[in-house]
């Protein structure tokens, strides 16, 4: 059994279709013919790759690299495949053709496996069923705790195609929608009126729930080739989310101008990635009024009440959320790149998987403080990061007194359920126990000493 990190899905079983790396660029020539429940092994996978596994009938996936965090493994949630990543040697061991058990929860793989083995996986398989039977019934209800605290619970998504996923998973709106997409998967830049046409279709398909839309968070691991994007060293430290909208206003505000548009049509907020200074978020405010302006004169309709937001993801941010919590009309937290620059550690690095972690004591005092300060001066907060689906943090982000989650669709339900199930009183006194715990391994183990006895 080779084992790595179950990051989506569910227990699948298929034939093997190994890739190597320079085979990646032609998949369609390998893919074609492939037959139902195949499982694909390989070194890597861009985001770019693993959207085209949707044409082909792949059930799952595995990679040497890649982390639980990265854009590859949201991906994979997103589209409810069944992946595994970061499997050490998998193609060593691995050929095309075996047959394989892969279990997307506990992040094995078995290969060609005995009687033994695939009985005790479709015993598993059939309690996740029984399971999922449960987790739909919770598509018409509120989110609640049972002591009564209520939040919003939405969805993310990086397509218009997904806003399907939102509704039928009963989404209570979209907190985040990544707009990167919208300009990668062609070859230039979308227009204003192609982006507003996109944002009015998520507007009818939400009926008057929430839209967040986050401006293009360009750079980092989000290549967009025709953007002329600098080759940088460290490009997840480089010109980034909002430093490139400032570097680029025309893109900017092509796009501002489409979402400001569209806002006639629904109930959209405007959210900004990556800020590191209040000076950023001025600099946008004072874009952003521009656009008004010439909306105004004009006299093309628009929300005039849209709020704009930040998304604190950088350790400079939510030093500062006292201050961006005075001026932003909401506060999002993302988790994913939050816990990648407090700790140093890449989110996608396999290598460091042990330190990239949620649970590290400064991530956690990080979304504390964030959401101290948001309560403090009464804004709304949410915390939009893969962090937000997590069943074990759910009681320390309800305790910390969060307003709003925002998850990958597929996991909407569950974490509907989760919340229904907690009784925030049980988990009185985990803050006190956590105040003098210094390392991941410490906070994990604390938190799960209180879900056991919660149980
Ligand atoms: C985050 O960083 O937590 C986030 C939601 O944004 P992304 O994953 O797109 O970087
Ligand atoms: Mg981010």
């Amino acid at each position: 059994m080779l084992s790595g990190m179950g990051v989506s899905g569910k227990i699948v079983m298929g034939t093997v279709i190994r890739l190597e790396r320079e085979q990646l660029p032609d998949m369609e020539k390998y893919l074609a013919n492939t037959g139902d429940n195949t499982i694909l092994i390989s070194p890597d996978l861009t985001v770019k790759d693993a959207i085209k596994l949707e044409q082909y009938p792949i059930v799952g996936f595995v990679t040497e690299k890649g982390g639980f965090n990265s854009h590859l493994a949201i991906l994979a949630r997103k589209l409810d495949l069944t992946a595994v990543l970061g499997v050490p040697g998998c193609m060593d061991f691995i050929a095309t053709g075996d047959h394989v058990i892969l279990d997307g929860i506990e992040g094995n793989l078995v290969v060609n496996p005995g009687k033994n083995a695939v009985e005790h996986y479709i015993k598993l398989q059939r309690k996740l069923e029984e399971d999922q039977k449960q987790i739909n019934s919770y598509a018409e209800k509120e989110t609640v705790t049972l002591d009564g605290y209520h939040l919003t619970l939405m969805g993310n998504i990086d397509d218009i195609s997904d806003v399907k996923r939102v509704v039928k998973s009963g989404g209570e709106g979209i907190g985040l929608f990544r707009t990167e997409n919208l300009y990668a998967k062609r070859g230039n830049l979308p227009t204003e009126d192609e982006q507003y046409e996109i944002y009015v279709q998520a507007a009818r398909a939400m009926k008057g729930k929430t839209i967040i839309i986050r401006t293009l968070d360009a750079g980092g691991d989000h290549r967009i080739p025709y953007l002329d994007l600098e080759a940088e060293e460290n490009p997840f430290l480089g010109c980034r989310g909002i430093r490139f909208s400032l570097k680029r206003p025309d893109i900017f505000k092509t796009q501002c101008r489409a979402i400001f548009r569209a806002s006639a049509h629904g109930t959209f907020r405007i959210l900004l990635p990556m800020l590191s200074s209040l000076m950023e978020f001025r600099r946008v405010k004072n874009v952003l009024s521009l656009i008004k302006e010439e909306l105004d004169v004009l006299g093309i309709p628009y929300d005039k009440q849209l709020k704009i937001g930040v998304m604190i993801e950088t350790p400079a941010a939510a030093w500062m959320a006292d201050l961006f919590a005075k001026e932003a009309d909401f506060i999002s937290i993302g988790t994913n790149d939050l816990t990648q620059y407090t700790i140093a550690a890449d989110r996608g690095n396999k290598q460091i998987a042990n330190l990239y972690s949620n649970y590290h004591p400064a991530v956690l005092r990080s979304i504390q403080y964030i959401i101290q300060c948001c309560r403090k001066e009464g804004v709304t907060v949410a915390i939009c990061g893969e962090a937000a689906s997590d069943s074990k943090l759910l009681p320390l982000f309800l305790l910390y007194g969060v307003d709003e989650l925002s998850v990958s669709p597929s996991r909407i339900l569950r974490t509907r359920q989760q919340i229904s199930e907690m009784n925030r009183e049980n988990f009185n006194g985990l803050l006190t126990a956590l105040d003098n715990l210094g390392s991941i391994e410490e906070t994990e183990s604390c938190i799960d000493a209180f879900h056991a006895l919660s149980n």
